[in-house]
């Protein structure tokens, strides 16, 4: 039964000109052109893939972040400061450095939170270029076209592989995060909740692109 009203109601839309999809739904994330990238002049060039890729932007501005808002931003866990912090012993291991000299612990959970103090003031560097973006599967599209959180590990046509090499071992020693031109949500839920961290409702606009009729009929 479910079957049949569900035929009946997509080539109803068909039949009008477009697709109203009851199984997929669109998603929302949040682009943040970092300080490293907009002092680079390099906020249109990036904000142009996001479009060429078909997303809507929904959402875009230009503000100098607030310490409370990065903090609420980057997650408090346990969980993400291992995973932060794992990533530097990764390296450390990797190279034969001992990640005392640098962060004065082995411990992957306070390297995780010394690396989100790095965050907060790293944000304030310079304003930041906002941006809330939809469409279908966006999650995964702004993750691809973003590329490896290390940008020397970044492939080539991502945007942290096409316009930074920062390392690790430069990040570190330098005691900042990774310049890696932008944040993008990467779950989503995240993305949800941090469109709405980010843009007050009133900042959000609801509108159809007009390549959305060609490409999903
Ligand atoms: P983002 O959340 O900014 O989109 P991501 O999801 O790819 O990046 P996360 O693990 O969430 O990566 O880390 C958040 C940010 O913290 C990174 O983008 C990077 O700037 C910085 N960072 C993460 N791990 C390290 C590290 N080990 N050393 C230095 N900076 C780091
Ligand atoms: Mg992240």
């Amino acid at each position: 039964m479910i079957c049949i009203w569900y035929n009946y109601y997509n080539n109803y839309n068909r039949y009008n000109g477009y697709t109203n999809f009851v199984l997929m739904k669109k998603q929302r994330a949040l682009i943040i052109i970092k300080p490293d990238a907009v002092q680079r002049g390099l906020s249109g060039t990036i904000t142009k893939r996001f479009e060429n890729v078909g997303l809507t932007i929904i959402g875009l501005k230009f503000q100098k972040a607030d310490s409370a808002t990065v903090i609420a931003h980057y997650p408090s866990t346990d969980i993400w400061f291992e995973k932060v912090g794992q990533r530097t012993l990764k390296n450390c291991a990797a190279k034969g450095v001992d990640p005392k000299v640098i962060f004065k612990t082995d411990d992957a959970i306070s390297i995780g939170k010394q690396v989100k103090q790095w965050l907060i003031t790293y944000f304030q560097e310079s304003p930041v270029f906002i941006m809330a973006v939809e469409g279908y599967e966006c999650i995964e599209i702004i993750r691809k076209l973003s590329g490896n959180t290390i940008p020397v590990l970044a492939a080539p046509g991502t945007i942290r592989g096409d316009f930074s090499y920062d390392s690790i071992d430069l990040a570190n020693e330098a005691m900042r995060p990774l310049r890696n031109a932008i944040h993008a949500s990467d779950a989503i839920e995240d993305g949800e909740k941090e469109v709405a961290l980010w843009f007050k409702p009133e900042e959000l606009f609801s509108y159809e692109r007009a390549d959305e009729k060609i490409m999903f009929p």
